[in-house]
């Protein structure tokens, strides 16, 4: 099938079966085009929990689905690629964060959404790169395991007084870009703001005008008087900021931004996926509970 008919496919499997295509904001250009949202993961599981579709096809990583499952759980969840994970997220283990709780037993455990669903039901509460801040502010313990991100719990570090206890993971597409690259991207963009994701190394975020999530930095250059911009996150973001404003100018700030698990969905997959009813995502109830609750308690302070 050629793309034409496979959009063609994908729209007659998506009335059939009922379903709604959520696209997460690194998906490919026409895997983005064909969803009937694109957006952040919190942002999409909200947009699965609020419509009347029988079925959500997750176009993005497995931590994303099962946060769509644990928000909807009478909805059939849908990842049309199995293999498409999140390394962030595996950097943590139950087992690992029970270990580190026994370490410091007054701290509360604030967890990242890049995470798996039994390590969001062992935490706390969870948090978003845009409200990661105001949760660890909000909370009544003066100490913080925070899970599995240390680009992020360094930067939340540096706006808290509390005392946080990093975890050593990362995400190596926001890792692996250096001050250089970005001292290099303005140096041939001089008039462009810089706007960088919160996961880059803290060098990264001093260098710009603001970190920000992915709908953060899309609100920003909407709301912002320049007309040019460096972006400092997965490419694949790039495709909805040139399109909801193709009067401005957009740069990535380095050709590494580029996860290669957010590729691997193809419109081939997505036609799969519906036509075949694969991957279903389910989390067991009782973990189910136990990580809404931790994502419950975020929405509540946020
Ligand atoms: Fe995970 Fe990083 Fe890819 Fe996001 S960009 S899915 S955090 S590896």
């Amino acid at each position: 099938m050629n793309k034409q008919e496979l959009i063609k496919e994908i729209g007659r499997l998506r009335k059939e079966k009922e379903a709604i295509i959520l696209a997460h904001n690194y998906q490919r250009p026409e895997v983005q085009d064909v969803a009937d949202f694109a957006g952040d993961s919190l942002d999409l599981a909200k947009k699965g929990v609020s419509s009347k579709a029988k079925v959500i096809v997750f176009c993005g990583v497995s931590f994303m689905a099962e946060s769509a499952n644990i928000l909807s759980p009478e909805k059939t969840v849908l990842l049309p690629m199995i293999e498409a994970g999140c390394p962030l997220a595996d950097m943590v283990t139950v087992e690992a964060l029970r270990a580190k709780r026994k370490e410091h037993p007054k701290a509360a455990v604030v967890c990242y959404v890049n995470s798996p669903a039994q390590v969001k039901a062992e935490s706390d509460v969870c948090c978003t790169s845009s409200n990661a801040i105001k949760v660890v502010n909000s909370l009544k313990e003066e100490e913080v395991i925070f899970i599995p991100d240390r680009q992020l719990g360094r930067y939340v570090a540096e706006h808290t007084k509390k005392k946080i206890h990093l975890w050593p993971g990362f995400c190596a597409t926001h890792y692996s870009v250096t001050p250089e690259e970005i001292i290099e991207a303005k140096e041939k963009y001089p008039g462009a703001e810089v706007l960088v994701h919160p996961e880059c190394r803290l060098e990264v975020i001093a260098l710009a005008d603001a970190a920000l999530s992915t709908n953060g930095m899309i609100e920003y250059a909407k709301k912002s008087k320049s007309r040019e911009f460096i972006i400092g996150t997965e490419m694949g973001l790039l495709h909805r900021l040139k399109k909801e404003m193709p009067d401005k100018e957009f740069h990535l700030a380095s050709k590494k931004f580029i996860c290669p698990n957010m590729k691997l969905t193809t419109l081939k997959r997505v036609a799969e996926s519906l036509r075949e009813m694969k991957h279903i995502i389910k989390i067991p109830e009782d973990i189910r509970e136990k990580a809404k609750r931790s994502l419950e308690r975020m929405v509540e302070i946020s």
